[in-house]
């Protein structure tokens, strides 16, 4: 390690030297003696010591506290003052200039050492502060997120970040707000609950996400730490906080994307289920429909050709009955699996609509539900075809009937939005409604909760709404009933197509 280079100011030749000899038995490095103020603040610049050591009455404009002064905030190198003065004035001047230390002469070699060591420690000590100090201001200056300091309820520092956020660049009455000030009124309470929780909890700095709303009103997500800590008897706290807004627009994107891929996949399944009983059914169906053939003319033949008493020919009739109610059911299967392209022609809605609640009508009585039509005069004609979607729509009211084994109200209800271009009509019940387990596969072909239920209503009426490019939402609540609400997007105009 290199020696420390001491700088001495000192007018009387004598004494300097005498300083200059012990310092340098003491194994320091005096390579100038000053002995006028000015001339002390000249070498200090030209030699830069670690030290200086300052009589205070000097020759010359200025005494050694003026010098001092000078040298300290000119270079930053520590004095140690050497005098024989040790009046209350002259100590309250010294102390303003922050020395390391304060001698008396005559000085004892012993004293010089210690003081001299203890100051050099102390200023390294001083230097090392002030370099970390430098350091995190930076880093703090620097950070990307937003840091304040909160001390009774008042914000005392904000970093760059945080002005941002916070938007309080030019607001003259700022700091003076608390941080719980940016937070929406109605979070407060529920805020300051999660916070404590985290706090509690943990031991490490935990996040939570809450929105801020800043100075002009606009709002943004954050997630946010606050660490409370003691300054000087106050409560204090330390406030990380980062906008997440964007992070949170990606993560619902994604979500919403992901709910869209399993939507697909279900349909795909779907239909992929449909298609296997399109071709098991196709399959069947033939084999079927031959002894049923077979059976049905033998039993006309026979009623043609025997005599029969009138008990014989009602079992007969049962026979043909039975035979064309077998022939119906295969039909409507191929039908159903063998989804021939539905021919959409300009209709009217609430035709439609009209026509399956008078089918409903007898069976809603019998149940003792009401039903109730909320159905506008008018609404926009559109594409569609009628006997489908009279067959979709009664799977809704059948459906809803069955939900209701006690009573209840049935809800028929159309609108049209300019806005959209589009009609909506919702079937809402007052029924068991739907467990949300079961919620994402009310849908899939053959699912059914009914002893005597097919599974097929609701699969047969998704395909139909498809057909006509439309869209269900099912939103229902156990035991208090279930909504299914259909939209039927409108052709766009010729004059609106650019
Ligand atoms: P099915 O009526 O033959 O059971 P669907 O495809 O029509 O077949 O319906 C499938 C299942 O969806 C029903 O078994 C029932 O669990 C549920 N569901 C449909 N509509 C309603 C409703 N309005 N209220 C309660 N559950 C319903
Ligand atoms: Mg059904």
């Amino acid at each position: 390690m290199s020696k420390i280079k001491i700088l001495v100011v000192e007018d009387e030749r004598i004494v300097a030297k005498d300083i200059q000899n012990t310092l340098k038995n003491l194994g320091y490095e005096v390579p100038a003696i000053a002995s006028t103020g000015e001339e002390a603040i000249k070498k200090s610049g030209e030699i830069m010591p670690d030290v200086v050591i300052m009589d205070i009455v000097l020759k010359g404009e200025i005494d050694g506290i003026e010098a001092a002064s000078k040298i300290r905030s000119l270079y930053k190198i520590p004095i140690i003052y050497l005098t024989a003065y040790e009046d209350e004035e002259t100590l309250d001047r010294a102390k303003i200039t922050e020395p390391l230390g304060y001698i008396l002469k005559p000085f004892e070699e012993r004293d010089l050492h210690t003081t001299l060591e203890m100051a050099i420690y102390k200023h390294s000590m001083e230097s090392k502060l002030t370099e970390s100090e430098e350091r995190y201001r930076l880093l703090v200056e620097h950070s990307p997120d937003g840091i304040a300091i909160e001390v009774d309820k008042k914000i005392i520092f904000l970093n760059p970040a945080a002005v941002k956020m916070l938007g309080v660049a030019d607001d003259v009455s700022f700091p003076g707000n608390s941080i719980f000030d940016f937070i929406p009124p109605g979070h407060l309470e529920s805020f300051k609950n999660r916070l404590a929780k985290a706090n509690e909890k943990h031991s490490s700095i935990q996040f939570i996400e809450e929105q801020f709303i800043r100075k002009d009103g606009t709002r943004f997500y954050t997630e946010i730490a606050m660490i409370p800590y003691v300054q000087e008897g106050k409560i204090a706290l330390q406030i990380i906080f980062r906008d997440i807004t964007e992070r949170k627009k990606a993560d619902e994107e994604l979500r919403k994307a992901y709910a869209e891929i399993k939507r697909t996949q279900q349909a795909l399944i779907n239909s992929e289920k449909l298609a296997a009983l399109g071709r098991f059914s196709a399959g069947i169906a033939h084999e079927i429909r031959n002894p049923l053939a077979n059976i049905s003319a033998s039993a006309q033949f026979s009623m043609s050709k025997f005599e029969m008493d009138k008990n014989m020919k009602k079992h007969f009739d049962v026979i043909l009955r039975n035979t064309e109610s077998a022939n119906r059911i295969i039909k409507e299967l191929l039908d159903f699996t063998s989804p021939r392209e539905t021919v959409l022609e300009e209709g009217n809605i609430n035709a439609v609509l009209e026509k399956v609640c008078e089918l409903v009508k007898p069976r809603c009585t019998k149940h003792n539900i009401n039903l109730v039509k909320k159905i506008p005069e008018k609404l926009p004609s559109m594409p569609l075809n009628d006997k489908k979607l009279e067959e979709a729509f009664m799977n809704f009211l059948s459906n809803a009937i069955e939900a209701m084994p006690d009573g209840g109200t049935l809800t028929v209800e159309s609108s049209f939005s300019k806005k959209d271009n589009t009609i909506t009509v919702n079937f809402a019940d007052t029924g068991f409604g739907i467990s949300q387990e079961d919620m994402d596969k009310v849908f899939e072909p053959f699912f059914t909760t009914k002893d005597d239920g097919t599974g097929l209503g609701l699969s047969l009426a998704y395909h139909i709404i498809n057909a006509h490019s439309g869209d269900i939402n099912v939103e229902s609540k156990p035991g208090k009933g279930t909504a299914f609400l259909i939209t039927l997007p409108l052709p766009v105009k010729k004059e609106n197509r650019i």
